[in-house]
């Protein structure tokens, strides 16, 4: 059969990074296995879903490069044909309405509490008959679904093993309210079954709401599609990963400068492996990956180790890669590349000493905007009277040079150190400060050659009229 798996999340909220999980390993499963991925926005809790967060999700999804096959499919535009398994399932007595009010039921419950019992609706309870027996045409009503009293539920989940739950713990869940909307743990079940998936996908939170839904589908001679509950993702100080620890939101690792790629391959190793192995490209994630190897216990996230696969992805990517999303970040820092080199030559020259992409773009600023003023420190060091004699004569040098590119601007700097019976660091570093602002940066001859010479000229003539400037004071 045909492998359909899906990620079905309720828009109340952002893509967090739990959730980009569950997408990522319900899609590598449908990869691996040559099946399909549908994304489905679980939208009937009418209060708390909203437009902004359907659109992070999607947007979220987008950015991570989890493709769907089909869908978005959004479920408050299935209300009929929920309401249509509803009334097959009332025809078929395998549901019912049921009158007892909320009050009722919450009297009930704390009656049981003070009996110690569990608190539990319970059909057969004298004053739920009576509610029933009483009830007239203008009663409101809910509908419950007739679950099984006796025997078990047992599923063998990919992930955690065999599942068991008895029957007697489940009690009649309502599965459409007196309002008339359905229900999460109905509508999944008809959406699962109308979409043909074979395998969910979802979080342990889910794991009680599996033996319900599996009854669901027996009652409706529906096939039961296997289940895989993946665990939780802890902290780094192993409590539940919130808004404390950081980031959560998976637009936000984005805006922190995180690339797909390393968010996506932190992702699949917090709680599956292949070996020890860490770096998996799109292809081996895809290829190796197996819900069998999905680990049962809860993974702590490790935000050192997620740099550490940024800074490696920005080292190794093919730079046009990481120049697709550099380019948004220069954008958002207002630094147009219209008039400077291309973004993947920057890239290649400044992004090994870089973990984020907000570090990268700052680090390739210089390429491509004017700076207003020298780095203090390193004006102080190097931009003194002493280097002048050496950036005067490296202007005339680099005025004359014709043929511009790295070998030849190494030569002018090595003649320079000649000429003046210096050494190279006495030359290099006043004309790094000179050209870049600051004190640190790649090579310099590479650094020049691709800010390119008007801007190059332009910058040691101001930097030799600031040595001046000092010396006059
Ligand atoms: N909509 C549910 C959630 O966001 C997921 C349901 C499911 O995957 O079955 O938690």
């Amino acid at each position: 059969m045909k492998v359909k798996t899906r990620f079905a999340p309720s828009p109340t909220g952002f893509l967090h990074v739990g959730g980009a999980r569950t997408a990522l390993y319900s899609w590598l499963f449908a990869k691996h296995t040559g099946g399909e991925f549908v994304l489905r926005i679980e939208d009937t809790d009418l209060e708390r879903s909203t437009q902004e967060a359907i659109d992070a999700i999607i947007e979220g999804m987008e950015w991570l490069g989890l493709e769907w096959d089909e869908g978005p499919y959004y479920q408050t535009k299935r209300f009929d044909r929920y309401n249509e398994v509803v009334d097959q399932l009332l025809a078929d007595d395998k549901a019912y309405k049921c009158y007892a009010s909320k009050e009722l039921l919450d009297e009930i419950r704390e009656e049981q509490m003070a009996a110690g019992l569990k608190p539990r609706y319970d059909a057969n309870h004298p004053r739920v008959v009576e509610a029933n027996a009483s009830a007239t045409e203008e009663t409101p009503f809910c509908i419950r679904f007739r679950n099984p009293k006796e025997g078990s539920v047992v599923f063998d989940d990919k992930i955690r093993g065999r599942i068991e739950f008895q029957n007697s713990e489940l009690d009649d869940l309502i599965i459409r309210r007196t309002d008339g909307s359905p229900t999460y743990n109905f509508c999944v079940v008809i959406d699962d079954w109308d979409m043909g998936i074979t395998q969910v996908v979802r979080g342990e939170d889910h794991i009680n709401n599996t033996p319900r839904q599996i009854n669901i589908y027996k009652a409706l001679n529906a096939p039961v599609p296997e289940f895989a509950h993946c665990s939780m993702i802890l902290g780094d100080d192993g409590a539940k990963l919130s808004k404390r620890h950081g980031a959560v939101s998976v637009m936000q690792y984005r805006d922190e400068g995180y690339l797909p790629q390393a968010l996506l391959n932190y992702l699949v190793r917090l709680g599956w492996s292949h070996g020890d192995q860490e770096i998996f490209s799109m292809e081996e994630m895809i290829q190796l990956f197996s819900l069998e190897s999905v680990s049962k216990s809860a993974s702590a996230f490790n935000t050192d180790k997620l740099l550490w696969l940024n800074n490696h992805y920005i080292k190794s990517s093919e730079p046009e890669y990481v120049a697709k999303y550099l380019q948004w970040h220069l954008d958002a820092k207002g630094i147009s590349t219209e008039n400077g080199p291309a973004i993947a030559d920057v890239i290649k020259l400044v992004g090994e000493r870089c973990n984020t992409l907000v570090e990268l773009a700052e680090q390739s600023r210089y390429f491509y905007q004017d700076f207003e003023a020298f780095d203090a420190d390193a004006a102080k060091k190097h931009l003194r009277p002493v280097a002048k004699e050496a950036l005067e004569l490296a202007l005339v040098k680099l005025e004359a040079l014709e043929d511009w590119n790295t070998e030849n601007l190494h030569t002018v700097i090595a003649d320079t150190c000649a000429e003046l019976e210096l050494g190279m660091g006495k030359v290099g570093m006043p004309l790094r400060v000179a050209v870049t602002g600051q004190g640190q940066s790649p090579s310099v001859d590479a650094v020049m050659n691709l800010i390119g010479k008007p801007r190059v000229l332009a910058r040691l003539g101001k930097a030799i009229a600031f040595i001046n400037e000092r010396a006059a004071q």
